[in-house]
């Protein structure tokens, strides 16, 4: 009896509050309490004195760090839902050239500032909601030298950012020899990391995922592979777990896709094309693509090895890794040869791409056609193209498979 009434009650308290904004706030938040939205930000000040302004819902608790190569802040933060305005983040205003957010990992929101040269991180908090002001975070950033910032990055660097470089890559596991061939497709660039984007705002990491989803469904389909998403979402990963991921599953293959964007020639640039990894880039668009590509880690402020162009070289010696690269070879080759029709170039292309570097797993990095392109760009987001294009992929790994079948067991 007096439990019903202390319900009854209840009721009758958020009947009242129902009618004010304040009840509408607190249900919300009883529903979704981790649910932080960031409604807006901005850049004010000068070159002296840069402020980093981002509006949210309620407090929350940020990391603020800094990255050098290229410079650049970041605000990590659990759990932001983003609703930012259209267009926000290419303002560029003192210090700041640009920024931008999203996941970084599941239940992890990163925010990441451009900054055009050295500079400290001055003050950076985190203000309660106060009066008809939403929370705001604020990061001030002051101008200083190149020495200066090195020595107060050195001393503020995260330890898992300066463990990250020296990592081994995990063993394959071992597999019972008549197992199905595992097949890893690695749909690039996501969450803070859109990728490219057409002029009407499709952007790569988008269309990559659909077509890697179709080409699993595809490849699951003939029963003959297992099959493995390296991302299932619009969830950010650095290009070093994509790799670790292919070796801790011990993957057969491994296929990472993107979609190209050409903006100097629109109309010439479309297609297909089809890169593996070389120590020395086959040609200069390669060349050029490979470092867009590896940006991505920086553009989601990751923080690189600081030599990765050594890195690649080091593996490339290796004995083991040539074999991998030969059949690396072999699957581009049948990849080119289905294809046919649909390629930007039947040249095979390569260059240092970190994204390939798994040593024991033959890897390819295929770009399904251009964004820049009108035509390209209805293709990569029509399901009957994805499907047409699908099947050709399954004719070229299933064509890359009997090859190896025939000549030696993997
Ligand atoms: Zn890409």
């Amino acid at each position: 009896m007096s439990s019903m009434r202390i319900g009854a009650a209840r009721e009758l308290a958020c009947a009242v509050l129902l009618v004010t904004s304040a009840c509408v706030v607190t249900s919300l938040a009883h529903a979704e309490a981790k649910a932080i939205i960031a409604q807006d930000a901005r850049v004010a000040g000068d070159r002296e004195r840069t402020r980093f302004i981002a509006d949210l819902s309620k407090k929350v608790d940020v990391h603020v760090f800094a990255l050098a190569s290229p410079y650049r802040v970041i605000v990590d933060a659990p759990d932001v839902n983003f609703q930012m305005p259209e267009g926000v983040g290419k303002e560029k205003r003192g210090l700041i050239t640009a920024y931008r957010y999203g996941l970084f990992a599941p239940g992890k929101s990163r925010i990441v500032i451009d900054v055009g040269g050295p500079f400290l991180i001055d003050k950076a908090f985190v203000l309660e909601p106060r009066d008809d002001q939403p929370a705001r975070l604020v990061v001030d950033l002051v101008p200083t030298d190149e020495k200066t910032f090195q020595a107060k990055l050195k001393e503020t660097r995260p330890p898992e950012q300066a463990s990250a470089a020296s990592m081994t890559l995990p063993e394959p596991p071992v597999r019972a020899p008549d197992a199905k061939p595992v097949i890893v497709l690695d749909p690039g660039h996501g969450g803070i990391d859109p990728g490219t984007s057409s002029a009407d705002g499709v952007t790569e990491k988008d269309v990559v995922l659909a077509f890697a989803k179709s080409l699993k469904a595809k490849l699951e389909a003939t029963g003959r592979y297992e099959v493995y998403l390296t991302r299932e979402d619009d969830t950010f990963l650095p290009l070093r777990e994509r790799v670790e991921f292919a070796q801790k599953k011990g993957a057969g293959l491994f296929l990472s896709i993107h979609a190209d964007y050409f903006p100097q020639q629109t109309e010439k640039a479309t297609g297909a094309t089809v890169y593996t990894l070389s120590e020395q880039a086959s040609d200069e668009e390669a060349k050029e693509l490979a470092t867009k590509e590896n940006f991505s880690d920086a553009l989601a402020g990751v923080a690189l090895p600081s030599d990765s162009d050594e890195v690649v070289a080091n593996i490339l010696i290796d004995l083991a890794q040539r074999e991998t690269q030969n059949r690396s070879s072999v699957f581009a080759r049948s990849i080119v040869g289905e294809l046919a029709g649909n390629l930007h170039t039947r040249k095979l292309r390569s260059a240092g791409f970190r994204v390939l570097k798994a040593p024991d797993v033959p890897s390819v990095l295929l770009e399904i056609g251009f964004l820049s392109n009108p035509d390209d760009e209805k293709h990569l987001v029509s399901d009957a193209w994805r499907d047409r294009m699908g099947n050709s992929l399954v004719e070229a790994i299933d064509g890359y498979f009997a090859k190896r079948i025939a000549r030696a067991p993997f």
